[in-house]
């Protein structure tokens, strides 16, 4: 069975990034939105179950998921959304129907390419609304302030794509193209009219990284509202990447390899 309900692999970690990052005061997430994982182990993750809320979240409300399993569905071209959505199903477990999140994938992807600890996917109002506006693609794609080339880095950004086994494949491919051109994971993935994913080592980082992104958004459209935004000299921030300090400090917050 590819998807399994095990509230006792939940971790203290994982339970508390989620109800954080569910924190109604945030603006990350409302209703059922967003989803969290954490990497149990070479194969295994916890993820957010379907239909379950960030905010009251308990560990009933994950299930574990083979990432192996699942990747093999990604990159196989004949896999249909009906198979997916069987694969990622727990069966009915204390009178509930345990499924793992739709997005699982993302999750799953991720960990195709590096053993990051945590992922937490969310719908933050801030960063959807340049990402869903005529600035999308380009909207992060220049630092416009220091601290957030330092906790960010470079973002990837990924087009929109329907979630399932869609938006599965269209991130898979754009970051399997990043590793293969950058040779890292990077920090943040956005995805177009959707939301952000923050990839740490640690759930303080997948913390950061969020609400660096919402704060990051906020200034490109307070930036916008004052006649447009005038990103980071190109030059700067090729020295951001040199600098050991700051490379100290994005390893420090993502605990992946810079
Ligand atoms: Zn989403």
């Amino acid at each position: 069975m590819t998807t399994r309900w095990n509230p006792s692999a939940v971790s203290e970690e994982l339970l508390n990034l989620t109800l954080r990052l569910g924190e109604p005061d945030l603006d990350l997430a409302i209703l059922a939105e967003g989803n969290t994982s954490e990497l149990l182990d070479d194969d295994l993750i916890a993820v957010k179950a379907s239909g379950a809320y960030m905010s009251t979240a308990t560990p009933e409300s994950f299930v574990t998921a083979s990432t192996s399993e699942l990747v093999a569905m990604i990159e196989d071209p004949s896999t249909t959304q009906a198979q997916l959505t069987a694969a990622l199903d727990a069966g009915t477990q204390e009178g509930e129907r345990r499924r793992g999140s739709i997005e699982t994938l993302i999750h799953v992807s991720v960990r195709a390419f590096t053993p990051a600890r945590f992922v937490a996917h969310t719908h933050p109002t801030a960063v959807i609304s340049l990402l869903a506006s005529v600035h999308a693609e380009e909207a992060f794609a220049q630092p416009a302030y220091s601290d957030e080339a330092v906790v960010i880095g470079a973002p990837l950004y990924v087009p929109y794509a329907p979630p399932g086994i869609e938006l599965g494949r269209a991130f898979h491919t754009r970051l399997r193209h990043h590793m293969e051109t950058t040779g890292s994971v990077p920090a943040l993935v956005l995805l177009g009219n959707h939301g952000i994913v923050a990839i740490s080592d640690t759930a303080a980082g997948c913390e950061a990284i969020s609400l660096m992104a919402v704060k990051a958004a906020r200034v490109r459209l307070g930036a916008h509202a004052a006649g447009g935004v005038v990103g980071l000299d190109p030059e700067h921030v090729a020295d951001y990447w040199s600098r050991e300090d700051f490379a100290e400090r994005r390893g420090t917050i993502s605990g992946l390899p810079q």
